[in-house]
């Protein structure tokens, strides 16, 4: 895909595959595109040129006699929730419990019934260690508390792929742990996802696949024991030494 904004080219020529079930890093210096490459992913940003695939569907796009046509905007949504998204900034819509908040996906844009959603919403707060917060707020909880209610929201809509923009920055140093630990075992249990982080540590311990992005373009892309730990492009080695 590329991508402009005015006369910036922010992503030149990104060609990424993330096979279901891996967990890919992104990493790379500010402003290389790592998250407008994720807007573009779930189509939040238009691409000037390129397409993307979810399971062999065209996000944003319907294919006719070999031609793409974009869908519009409400159809655009089914795609859209197939695919997660976990923001840097929480984003829990703070009027709502944090029951309500895991709920709101499933009952306003997948129809489900109440029962069957609460059901499911309950679940997977205890499974981000959050079962006994439900009836809280979000502004009762602290940031690694509502990062997780942010995973857990994002998980309620049976997401295909998750995508992640540096979902630990926010976070005071002593919070970064227990919201990796979450994302570790969606790992564990094949969730497919990206994810933007300058968690070098993590990223050795649980991608599969580490990118480097740089000035628009993926420059390295391998197994973290090569791009981490035998880098071949001289700018990885750049970038890792400044991080670590
Ligand atoms: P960071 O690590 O700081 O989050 P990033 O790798 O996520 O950086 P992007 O936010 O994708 O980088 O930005 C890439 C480039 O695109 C930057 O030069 C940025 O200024 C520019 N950019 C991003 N969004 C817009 C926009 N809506 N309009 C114009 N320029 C934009
Ligand atoms: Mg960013």
């Amino acid at each position: 895909m590329h991508k402009s904004f005015g006369e910036v080219e922010v992503l030149r020529s990104i060609d990424l595959t993330v096979n279901r079930g891996d967990v890919v890093c992104l990493l790379g210096a500010s402003g290389s595109g790592k998250s407008t490459l994720l807007r573009c992913i779930n189509h939040l940003e238009r691409v000037d040129s390129g397409d993307v695939l979810v399971d062999g569907e065209y996000v944003g796009y319907t294919a006719r006699n070999d031609k793409l046509y974009e869908l519009p905007e409400n159809v655009v949504a089914k795609n859209r929730r197939e695919i997660g998204m976990v923001f840097q900034s929480f984003g829990l819509f703070p009027h709502m419990s944090v029951l309500d908040n895991v709920m709101a996906g499933p009952l306003l844009v997948k129809q489900q019934g109440r029962a069957a959603a609460e059901k499911t919403a309950v679940a997977l707060l205890e499974r981000v260690g959050l079962g006994e917060k439900a009836d809280g707020w979000p502004s009762q909880l602290s940031g690694g508390q509502q990062q997780r209610v942010a995973i857990a929201r994002a998980l309620a809509m049976e997401p295909k792929l998750m995508l992640f923009d540096e979902p630990t920055s926010a976070l005071d140093p002593e919070l970064v742990g227990e919201v990796l630990d979450v994302i570790k075992s969606l790992a564990d249990v094949g969730m497919t996802m990206l994810i933007v982080t300058h968690e070098i540590g993590f990223a050795d311990r649980v991608a599969d696949v580490v990118a480097l992005m740089h000035d628009g373009q993926i420059i390295e892309t391998g197994s973290p024991s090569d791009v981490l730990h035998n880098p071949h492009h001289a700018r990885t080695k750049q970038f890792l030494s400044q991080v670590l």
